[in-house]
Parts: structure tokens; sequence; C-alpha cells
């Protein structure tokens, strides 16, 4: 017998969602997720991954996943501090501490978990955390796990963020003050100010915080937002995910060894979870070891970027003010956005729509992430198809 309680829960609100046209159907692929996918039998253009440099395909990642799991099998066996730590675990952390010009590096189970371990790690109930309001869930979710103050401020208003800075400061209710931010920012594709935040910071004596989940393997040769800025020395913790560019799974802080020591003995994702498994780490180290020798993948990524850009704009389409690969097509209207979404996949162009709330109200847009793995001819048909849907519509 189960709960009637819970079947009521569910049903009401399932319906409740399904009714606002809320209720997320997901689609399934047939095949991997490369520059062009594979849903129920029909092959469309692929402008909704975060592979950014197409490496979660990459045949060297393959070969060396496929090498680790006959060297070491397919799970790590233990959590971290018991004997799940392989050699793998501590050559990773090495490269990652590496790759973004730090002291020492620590790796978690996912990006989402790294906001998890280290906030709450490192905050409490006396303390206050300034974050910006467009950050994402899961730095939110962190926030409110360790129980500190968490005190918004307006989307990179860097007065607002002085003035509330300066009000937590003289209030004298906190012992730490941190500043949370993501790097680049994924609905609009634009850059946190992270010097104007390192001065607000210094001037403070501020804990900074930057989640660079969509900066790592995009900006600053690839090791992300904070060397773009050329502050690596400057800023506290460096979040990344080994999910979006670097192409596999997990996520990691790097920063000073002090601090990392102390997320080894009192992260709880560190301390009860198992940790990435061989195949996981053998393609990541693969993908570090990839962006570290070259950066023609980002070359790449940033071309096919500007020429879907240049080609969207040349059409009459508002697509924002992106500072990265990252391209909203801003449409408006709710309904009208997910109509064109609907129909770009009717022509064969993957991207999908993205409205309130996750976005502002009447700021509907569809968000095209290119990729390093896009071909021009698949740049072509892409724009080709947006002049065909927009003219359809009325919307250019
Ligand atoms: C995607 C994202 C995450 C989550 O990363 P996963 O490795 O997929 O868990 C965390 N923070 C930010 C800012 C992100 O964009």
């Amino acid at each position: 017998m189960t709960s009637n309680t819970l079947q009521q829960f569910l049903m009401t609100n399932l319906d409740d969602l399904k009714e606002k046209g809320l209720y997320n159907t997901i689609d399934t692929l047939d095949g991997s997720n490369g520059a062009k996918i594979k849903i129920k039998g029909r092959e469309l253009i692929n402008l909704s991954s975060n592979n950014y440099l197409g490496l979660a395909t990459d045949e060297r990642l393959k070969d060396a996943a496929i090498k680790a799991v006959e060297d070491y099998g397919v799970g790590a066996g233990a959590v971290r501090t018991i004997n799940g730590t392989l050699k793998l675990h501590d050559e990773l952390e090495a490269k990652l501490a590496d790759f973004k010009h730090t002291e020492a590096a620590i790796a978690y189970q996912s990006g989402f978990n790294c906001n998890m371990a280290a906030i709450s790690a490192v905050m409490d109930k006396n303390d206050a955390i300034l974050s910006d309001e467009l950050n994402h869930a899961s730095i939110i979710d962190g926030c409110r796990l360790s129980r500190a103050k968490t005190i918004r401020f307006n989307h990179s208003d860097m007065d607002d963020l002085r003035q509330k800075a300066k009000e937590a400061t003289e209030s004298g209710l906190y012992n730490k003050i941190m500043v949370i931010t993501d790097g680049v920012f994924s609905m609009d594709g634009d850059i946190a100010k992270l010097p104007e935040i390192v001065q607000i910071a210094e001037e403070f004596d501020l804990i900074t915080y930057v989640d660079d989940a969509h900066g790592s393997g995009v900006l600053g040769k690839g090791a992300g937002t904070v060397k773009h800025f050329g502050l690596s020395e400057k800023i506290d913790f460096q979040i990344g995910t080994l999910s979006k560019a670097i192409g596999v799974v997990g996520g990691y802080v790097a920063g000073k060894k002090h601090l990392i020591d102390w997320l080894k003995v009192r992260s709880r994702p560190f301390l009860f979870s198992t940790s990435l498994t061989p195949a996981d780490l053998a393609a990541t180290i693969t993908s570090i070891e990839i962006l570290s020798n070259s950066t023609d993948l980002q070359e790449k990524l940033w071309e096919n970027s500007e020429y879907l850009k240049n080609g969207l704009k040349k059409l009459g389409f508002n697509i924002g003010e992106s500072e990265t690969p990252i391209t909203p097509c801003i449409i408006g209207d709710e309904v009208t956005t997910q109509h064109f979404s609907k129909r770009l996949n009717d022509e064969g162009v993957y991207a999908k729509s993205i409205v309130f709330p996750t976005v502002p109200k009447g700021t509907g847009r569809v968000r095209n992430m290119p990729t390093a793995a896009h071909t021009k001819e698949m740049l072509d048909d892409t724009l080709a198809i947006y002049e065909k849907v927009g003219k359809e519509m009325n919307l250019i």
C-alpha cells in the first residue's frame, strides 16, 4: 500500500504543471551528443549541448577511458578518505591545479556537488553570502545548506554589491562575508565583472567564490574567466565542471593549498560519497592535457560562434549582449518562443526555448550553443532554417 497523501500530492501538482504548459518532456537521443543528434530516428543539427569543444565524443578521450577500465576496473570502490583514492584522482587534481594556475585542486562527482561541498565547508549561520541574483541553482542550494544569511545583489550591479557589502560589514552581525558569482551567465552569455568584484572584495575583505562552469575551456585560453582577467591569485574559490567544455562528468574546486586541505577533511560530498570512476578520470585527464597543449578547439569554437552570431544578426534577429559563444535569439512572448523552437525542430535544428520563469517575462529566447564540432555547412543550414521559420512567423 502506497501513501494516499503522496499520490494526491503528485497527481495534483503534475496536472497543474501540465495545464500551465510547464511540464517538460525529455527527448532521448538515439546516439551520442555530437554536433548532429538523432531523436526518434530524425537527424537534427544540435545547438543545445554544453559540449563546447566536441570532446564528449573525442576518440582520444574514448581510448583513455577504455584503457582505464582495463587497468583499474569500473568503480573507485570506496569513498576517497577510506581507500577510494586512485592514482588517477591524484593525477587529475595535479593537472587541474596546473590548468587553473592555482596551488591545488580537489575533484568532486559533479559541478553541482562542488557547490554543495565547498560553501558549507567554510560558511555557517554566523556568516553572510552576497550572491548575484542570476546565480546557478546549485549555488543557491549550496548557500542554503550552509545556513549563512544569503543577501542577493542585482545582476552584475557593482554599486548594489558595494552597498550591500558595506551594510553587511558595518552591521557587525557576521563573522565572515563571501561574494559568489557565476563566471559566465548561462542564459545571456555575459561575463561577471570580476575586476570590480575583486576590488570590492579587497575593500571589505570578502571571500571570493567564482563558479566558472561555462567559462572553463572557453575563456582565458581555456583556463577560464578568472585567468581571462588575470586574477588567478585573487580569487579564493574557483569552481569548475568537468561536464561542459571538458566533455566528461565531475567538478572541481581550485585554490590555495590550505583551502583544498580543508575541503578534503570537511566537505561532505568528498567524505560521504564515492568519487569519479576510472573511465571518467582518465578521459578527463586526457581532456585537460588536450586543452593545456593547444588552443585549436577554442579558436574553432569562437570562430563558429562569431559566424552564427553574425549570420543571425544579419537576418535581423535580436541576439542580446552575449560576450561568449552562448547565443540567445530573443523572441519575446513565451508562446511565440516555444512555437518558434518547435518549428526549428520540424525543419531540422534542435535549439531549446527558454522562457519565464527561467528568464524574465517577455524575454523568451531560443538559446543556441555552437561548438567546435559544428561545420560551416551545418551553420549555413541552421541560418537558412532560421531565415525560413523567421519569415514564416513574421519575426524578421
Ligand atoms: C552547469 C552548471 C553547474 C552544474 O555542473 P554539473 O557538473 O553538470 O553538475 C554548476 N554551476 C554552474 C554555474 C553551471 O552552469
